[in-house]
């Protein structure tokens, strides 16, 4: 099986699995994940909003848009990259996902991450950051780029990954400041995957 195959696979895992059953009645569809299966830099985050829901694509309304714009600032494209959520179901009103549902998707999240295997984590938001990060405050350590080892499903495997803690673009969309300082951080990107490079051929 390819790396598409193998995501798919996943997705239909979500929904054999009824993770998030109540979230699930009350969403259109899931939203898993678009972008390239073997991306390097992979997107993380929170949950999908109305227009994700009703397309089945994460990131695709006004903060999606800001998001393909930054993209762009760094010569990248949607299909470069991967884009996912934590939560892949839309929670009701746009609510903030709970504990119990960023917690029951965090295994399918790592099993997407295991087949992509990229070499850099973009979260976008708190949400997403502190799931790797538990114990950090985004207002400290945005644009800080930090490597860890992130545990796999099996707990048995790791793998190593630089992890670029941004503000959610949705919350900086109207926010004049936050948006220039999560545009700042954003450009920052080809350095690390630079870095990176350098550092894997040397
Ligand atoms: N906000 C998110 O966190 N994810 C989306 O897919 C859209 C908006």
């Amino acid at each position: 099986m390819d790396k598409q195959q193998l995501l798919g696979v996943i997705a239909q895992q979500i929904i054999n699995d009824k993770v998030t059953p109540e979230l699930a009645a009350g969403a259109t569809q899931l939203v898993f994940g678009d972008g390239h299966p073997n991306a390097d830099i992979v997107f993380i985050g929170e949950a999908p909003g109305k227009n994700e829901d009703l397309q089945g694509k994460p990131f695709v309304g006004a903060a999606g848009k800001f998001l393909n714009e930054m993209l762009g600032l760094i010569d990248l494209k949607r299909e470069d990259v991967y884009i996912t959520n934590i939560v892949k179901y839309r929670p009701p009103n746009n609510r903030d996902p709970l504990p119990e549902e960023k917690k029951a998707f965090l295994p399918y999240l790592q099993s997407q991450l295991e087949v992509i295997q990229p070499k850099v984590l973009v979260t976008l938001g708190r949400h997403s950051m502190n799931c790797f990060l538990p114990d950090l405050q985004i207002s400290q350590v945005h644009g800080q780029p930090k490597r860890i080892k992130l545990q796999l499903k099996d707990n048995s495997d790791t793998l190593e990954v630089v992890i670029m803690p941004l503000f959610h673009p949705a919350a900086a969309l109207y926010n004049g400041s936050m948006r220039q300082t999560l545009i700042d951080d954003f450009t920052l990107i080809p350095a690390i995957i630079e870095k990176l490079t350098i550092t894997s051929n040397a």
